[in-house]
């Protein structure tokens, strides 16, 4: 802890707000609206997400854990620009100082955010890869799309990352419509980090995979994350997940964050009602 409350955040997140629909006079009312979970019974309003405050440290993999439908996806699409937020700040330190709202920068400027500062993982790799292109296609698509143009050395880009994740050579001009699920989402991650992006999203990447697919994903997560010190922000329903891989963690429930801390911590000593039944879940 010591050693990660002495660095400044490469990510600061203050009161993101991301609702779908536009509200009425019953759930107008902020903090203290009255939903059903995230959703306004009078008029149909989901609030995905209400005021979540967060940091994530350089070199750290802050945990996002919650049930399904509590607003984990919408954070991380909105931090990657994927869809607008309703209101709210977040700042990167690599960027413009740390002194801008990446969430009021020009759509050009989110472009540039996106394909050189962060990279995504999504959970269905049909959202982050084109099924149908090479592997190494995929990964030159982010290269080029950071402003490469030598076709050489994106070649031998790609297939260094590839070989990182575990992708025989002989197979990077093969499409990942071809490959297994593990594959496919190694082939998101070698994409993700073709840019040598500071940040990594990864939201559930392992969701759906078979256990021992799963654990070889995770395993190579956390041996890229400690090799290139890359920071992450994880999202997963499983505590188990998080328990292997978080130094931090976020609890999540219907679109707020209930509980934070260090991930030990919590799970030793949950203090929220939801978060101990996660916990206990888990025993
Ligand atoms: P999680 O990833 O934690 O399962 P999501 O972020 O996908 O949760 O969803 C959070 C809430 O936002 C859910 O209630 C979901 O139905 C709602 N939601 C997500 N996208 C939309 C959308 N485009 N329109 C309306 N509601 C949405
Ligand atoms: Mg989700």
């Amino acid at each position: 802890m010591s050693s990660l409350a002495m660095d400044a955040p490469i990510l600061t997140v203050h009161d993101l707000n991301k609702q779908f629909g536009d509200g009425c006079i019953r759930c107008a009312g902020g903090a203290d609206r009255r939903l059903e979970k995230n959703y306004c019974p009078a008029c149909g309003t989901v609030y995905s997400c209400q005021n979540l405050s967060f940091e994530l440290y350089p070199g750290e993999v802050l945990g996002v854990v919650g049930e399904s439908g509590s607003g984990k996806s919408t954070l991380m699409r909105a931090l990657y620009f994927d869809q607008q937020v309703t209101s709210g700040e977040a700042y990167l330190s690599c960027y413009k100082d740390g002194l801008s709202n990446l969430f009021a920068q020009s759509s050009q400027q989110q472009r540039y955010i996106r394909n050189h500062l962060m990279g995504m993982v999504y959970q269905n790799p049909l959202a982050g890869l084109r099924m149908g292109f090479s592997s190494i296609g995929n990964i030159a698509e982010k290269m080029i799309a950071a402003g490469n143009r030598n076709v050489a050395a994106m070649e031998t880009r790609g297939s260094d990352l590839l070989e990182r994740v575990h992708i025989p050579l002989y197979r990077r001009k093969e499409a990942p419509k071809n490959f297994s699920g593990g594959m496919q989402q190694r082939v998101q991650i070698a994409k993700a980090m073709s840019n040598n992006p500071p940040i990594l999203l990864l939201d559930e990447v392992t969701t759906g995979l078979d256990l021992s697919v799963q654990a070889n994903v995770l395993d190579l997560i956390k041996h890229l994350q400690r090799e290139l010190g890359i920071s992450m922000l994880l999202v997963s329903h499983d505590l188990g997940v998080i328990r292997m891989m978080a130094d931090r963690t976020l609890v999540m429930l219907d679109g707020k964050v209930v509980e934070q801390g260090l991930t030990d911590q919590i799970l030793e000593d949950p203090q929220h009602a939801y978060t101990q039944q996660l916990v206990h879940s888990l025993l």
